[in-house]
């Protein structure tokens, strides 16, 4: 049995502790002073004592979550209990004496892929879920929390299993093997097409995960992180006054829109003799140069901005490709913020959220094309079913039918504790 807080940190209005485990409902009347529980999944309010001397520890609401229909398919039990310090630790310590375990980050999940209530693709969505900072995140993270990518690489791998065996068949009538083997190519190449065209979006979904990326480039001076400041609208750069001091590479996140966007404020693109600053200056090309929009204060590639307007008189807006601005009194910024928001709305697709958003999938599902472009190519029968049992072998790491601790580490590691 596992216990965890999962709701914040206290204090807070409630706080939620979250139990599963066989055995959580026979703690739950223990904590309740043997009163009778509640029906399944319906709140009802009750007395927390503690054991020792049969005190009242908080009045809670108990709920009772019976597996396997629980998340994490086994018994569940929320204790939803006022969200102080003093009353989350007085009931953690009736827990511990009742032996129920703190559990470890993201065990609840763990516990529900192993129990076969998610697959590894929706674990990644609801880690996806939970560190979404924008509407285009959350959107794509809860469309594949729901198993949509599952069940399409469950049909998948089905389809490809079943071309496998007809391969195999065909090993036993060598004579009308001729036939057999034309016959499947077209069915390969259509399933290695639709895997395809889920992967095309693949590209764009992992930008909507880790944010589009817009590099401020420009000589020192120019106002490059005043401007960084400026957008994000809270002191994050270094401002100053003398050349050089912004010696790396700094991210801003920003929220274009729903689109998340990191801004990189880049050291001041100059020669210098400072190891330091070469490093940084050298670090700089590199992430301005792989940008998605280069915002420049100088001369050269990417969307050209005119800092300090309010020092020469121009007009603030965008004007023939051009953004005049003031970082400083702030004229000009919302033209320019506006004009970013298109950009990064322009950037992501309308639609249906992505079915392939992770590296982890997009590398899985092109390793099945692969496989399957091989088993097409293959006119011995032995040799096709062994590129479709590897291509379905991709689909079950896909989904973690088939799984490695060190796949598994990586995902859960990434839920915090409570999940
Ligand atoms: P960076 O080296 O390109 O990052 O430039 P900074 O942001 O450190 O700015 C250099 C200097 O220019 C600082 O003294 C800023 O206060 C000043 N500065 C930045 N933007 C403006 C602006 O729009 N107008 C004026 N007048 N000064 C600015």
């Amino acid at each position: 049995m596992i216990f965890a807080l999962s709701s914040g940190l206290p204090p807070a209005g409630v706080a939620v502790l979250r139990l599963s485990g066989p055995g959580v409902f026979a703690v739950a009347r223990q904590l309740t002073g043997k009163q009778r529980l509640p029906p399944a999944r319906t709140a009802r309010l009750r007395t927390l004592y503690r054991l020792q001397d049969h005190q009242p520890i908080d009045r809670a609401l108990v709920l009772l979550f019976p597996g396997p229909a629980s998340f994490t398919g086994e018994d569940v039990v929320e204790l939803h209990t006022h969200g102080s310090p003093a009353v989350v630790a007085a009931v953690q310590q009736e827990l511990l004496a009742l032996g129920v375990r703190p559990a470890e980050a993201g065990e609840f999940t763990r516990r529900a892929f192993q129990n076969g209530r998610i697959d590894l693709t929706q674990a990644e969505a609801l880690a996806d879920l939970l560190a979404a900072e924008t509407e285009a995140q959350r959107a794509q993270a809860l469309a594949n929390a729901g198993g949509r990518l599952r069940q399409q690489a469950e049909a998948w791998r089905e389809a490809i299993l079943a071309l496998r065996a007809e391969a195999e068949a065909d090993l036993d009538f060598a004579d009308e093997s001729d036939v057999t083997v034309a016959a499947l190519v077209g069915p390969i190449r259509r399933l290695a097409a639709s895997i395809e065209a889920a992967l095309a979006g693949a590209p764009m979904a992992e930008r909507v995960r880790s944010g589009l990326v817009i590099a401020v480039t420009g000589p020192p001076n120019a106002g490059k992180s005043s401007l960084v400041n400026a957008l994000a609208a809270r002191d994050v750069a270094i401002v100053t006054a003398l050349p050089g001091t912004t010696r790396d590479v700094l991210e801003v996140h920003l929220d274009l829109g729903g689109v998340p966007a990191m801004l990189l404020d880049t050291a001041g693109l100059r020669e210098s003799a400072d190891p330091v600053e070469q490093e940084g200056i050298r670090r700089a090309r590199a992430r301005a140069a792989a940008a998605d929009l280069v915002l420049n204060l100088g001369e050269g590639e990417g969307l050209r901005v005119v800092n300090k307007i309010d020092e020469t008189g121009e007009a603030p807006g965008i004007r023939g490709g051009v953004a005049y601005v003031s970082a400083l009194t702030g004229a000009g910024l919302d033209s320019l913020r506006a004009h970013l928001v298109a950009w990064a709305r322009a950037q992501v697709p309308r639609g249906e959220p992505a079915l392939v958003t992770t590296a982890r999938q997009a590398h899985l599902l092109t390793e099945a094309v692969g496989f399957l472009a091989e088993a097409a190519a293959q006119t011995e029968s032995l040799l096709r079913a062994e590129s479709l049992r590897l291509a379905a072998a991709s689909l079950g790491r896909l989904t973690g039918a088939i799984g490695s601790e060190d796949v598994l580490g990586a995902i859960f590691s990434r839920f915090c504790i409570g999940k």
